[in-house]
This record gives structure tokens, C-alpha cells and sequence, in this order.
């Protein structure tokens, strides 16, 4: 089996019925592009920032980070880098930030919501960016959004620092594509209105079900409600993906969920345009898919939004693949 997957390597990801979609990895450092290469990845679908942060005792510097972006945009030879601004709160902590313990770090003062707040540091992390980008394709994506305000007032900074950079003579990419991570359920419910104003979604499947479902990703004792195949988290990915294509963006998916083998066929019957994975799966998930018809996998989609429970979607993916 692993040498039929290692074919695959320089392949498209292609259906049986000749849809195309995208595999790529999640990487958290440049030492992790070895991987996606030799795994046949046809993306960065998400670069975690936070572990440039973090093992350390100070912020890293513009130049630092720079250095970062710039080894992963080259190695990837002009194929997508999707990279995620500093999502840290919640389970990752900066402890030289100071920041006052709170009773629920997963819903208090993180990602997005400190980096508007702390805005030297994410200023620093969106010049570090915008000057790599001239080195490959990189994509700028903001995590934890739950507001359009907070993607209006990101943007406004992105910007600013933009015009900066280039009246001083440094140049800039003109193609960035600026993102966000679908990961509160408030932005999947109003996705038609971001669609409007963001260029792609990247659905956080991690964060998303656990918000939704109201069940804490770490907490063993509630895990039995973290379901991904629960026709409320799949009507939701449902709508994301519906909005973008309406005002002709993407969606992606860059949660474990885009990796699972079980929720490989609904995602492609929804439409998911982008499956960002770790490197380890995507040539098994590039299997997978040939193997598939997305004009079937529409009608199981369709079918598994009609049922009630997680079991019944389970049970119904697997009559209608294996
Ligand atoms: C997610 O929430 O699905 C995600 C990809 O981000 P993280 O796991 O880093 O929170
Ligand atoms: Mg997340």
C-alpha cells in the first residue's frame, strides 16, 4: 500500500470524476518542509506561528521572523504558504507576556484578540510577512475571529503597515491573499458576510467543534461530545463553504478533520476546495480521493445532513465507501 501511495507523490488530487482539490500540510516550523515535500504536499495549508513564540523568554524579532517565512516560502517553490498571525491563549502560553490567569483561557483574551490589543507585536509579525512575501505564494490568514470588526480592523493594520513598507522602498508581494480561520461558530453563521470581504476560509475544525458543541477539546471527561461527524458541525462546514463559493472564494480546512478518513468523502460531496493535513496523510488521503466520485460523494453529503446523530453519519459514510 505505501508504495501505490508513493506514486501519488507528484500528483494533482484528483476524483474519480475528475474534481480537482488541493492537499496540503500543517507545519509549525521550517524544519517541517522536509516532510511535506517528500510527502507529495501541494500546499502550506496552515503555518502555525505561535511556535516561533514560544520555548523562549522574549518576543521574536521582525528580522527572526522574517528569516522564518521567507526559508518556508522558498522552499515551497511557489506553491501556496498559508500562514496563521500568533494564535497563543488558550492551551499555548506565553509566559513573558504577563497575562493574568483566567477562569477560561479557551474563550478569554487570545489569538486575534490580543494581537489587536498588543499591536507593536503584531504589527512586528505583519512587517516580518509582508517582506517575505516577494520569496513565494503566502496567504495571511487571521485565527479566532468572531467578528467582522475584528477582520476590519486586522485588515486596516495589515494595510497600514503595508503603505509603510513600501514608501520606505521595500518591496511587497501585490497578490497576498488575506484569510480567516472559520473556527467560532459566529463567523460560520454570518460566512456569506465575510465572504464578501475576506479572499478565502480555512475552517478550524479543532476549535470550531469544540465551541459548537460547548465541549472543551482537552477535557477527556466531555470527549464524547467533540463530534466531528455531528450533523450540526456538518451543517456548519455546509454553510461556510456554500457562502465562499457563492461570492467565488475558497474554503479550506485546516483542522484534524481534513485528514480523517471518515470525513474525507462528505468534505469533497460539500465542496472543500483545500484539505490541509499533517504531512504524514496526504498521500494516503491522495488515495483516497482517486478512488472517490465527487458527483457521489455530493449525494452522501446531501443524505448525511438529513441525519440525527453522529452514529447514523458514521454508519451511512461507510455503506457508502467501503
Ligand atoms: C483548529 O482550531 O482547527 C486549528 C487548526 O487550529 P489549532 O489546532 O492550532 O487551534
Ligand atoms: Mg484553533
Amino acid at each position: 500500500q505505501k508504495a501505490e501511495w508513493a506514486k501519488l507523490m507528484n500528483e494533482k488530487t484528483v476524483s474519480k470524476d475528475g474534481h480537482h482539490v488541493e492537499l496540503g500540510a500543517n507545519i509549525g516550523t521550517p524544519n517541517d518542509l522536509k516532510g511535506v515535500l517528500d510527502n507529495g504536499g501541494e500546499a502550506i495549508g496552515l503555518y502555525r506561528t505561535e511556535f516561533l513564540y514560544m520555548g523562549r523568554d522574549q518576543l521574536p524579532s521582525e528580522d527572526e521572523q522574517f528569516e522564518s517565512y521567507k526559508a518556508v516560502l522558498e522552499g515551497m517553490n511557489g506553491k501556496p504558504v498559508v500562514v496563521r498571525t500568533l494564535d497563543i491563549g488558550g492551551d499555548k502560553k506565553l509566559p513573558y507576556l504577563n497575562l493574568p490567569e483566567e477562569m477560561n483561557p479557551f474563550l478569554g483574551f487570545r489569538a486575534i484578540r490580543l494581537c489587536l490589543e498588543e499591536q507593536d507585536m503584531f504589527r512586528t509579525q505583519l512587517r516580518a510577512l509582508l517582506r517575505a512575501s516577494v520569496y513565494g505564494n503566502l496567504k495571511i490568514m487571521f485565527p479566532m475571529i468572531s467578528t467582522l470588526n475584528e477582520f476590519r480592523q486586522a485588515k486596516q493594520i495589515l494595510l497600514e503597515e503595508k503603505d509603510k513598507l513600501v514608501s520606505n522602498g521595500v518591496n511587497v508581494s501585490d497578490n497576498i491573499e488575506l484569510g480567516i480561520m472559520v473556527e467560532i461558530p459566529s463567523t460560520a453563521v454570518i460566512a456569506d458576510q465575510f465572504a464578501k470581504e475576506v479572499d478565502f476560509f480555512s475552517i478550524g475544525t479543532n476549535d470550531l467543534i469544540q465551541y459548537t458543541m460547548a465541549a472543551d477539546r482537552m477535557n477527556e471527561r466531555v470527549s464524547y461530545l467533540y463530534q466531528p461527524y455531528n450533523p450540526a458541525i456538518l451543517r456548519l462546514v455546509k454553510m461556510v463553504i456554500d457562502a465562499s463559493h457563492k461570492e467565488g472564494k475558497w474554503t479550506g480546512m485546516c483542522g484534524e478533520m481534513a485528514g480523517d478518513e471518515l470525513a474525507i468523502p462528505i468534505l469533497l460531496g460539500l465542496g472543500l476546495d483545500e484539505f490541509s493535513m499533517s504531512a504524514s496523510s496526504i498521500l494516503k488521503a491522495r488515495a483516497q480521493i482517486k478512488n472517490l466520485s465527487k458527483a457521489e460523494m455530493e449525494k452522501l453529503a446531501e443524505q448525511v445532513l438529513q441525519l440525527q446523530t453522529t452514529e447514523e453519519v458514521i454508519e451511512a459514510v461507510k455503506k457508502a465507501t467501503l
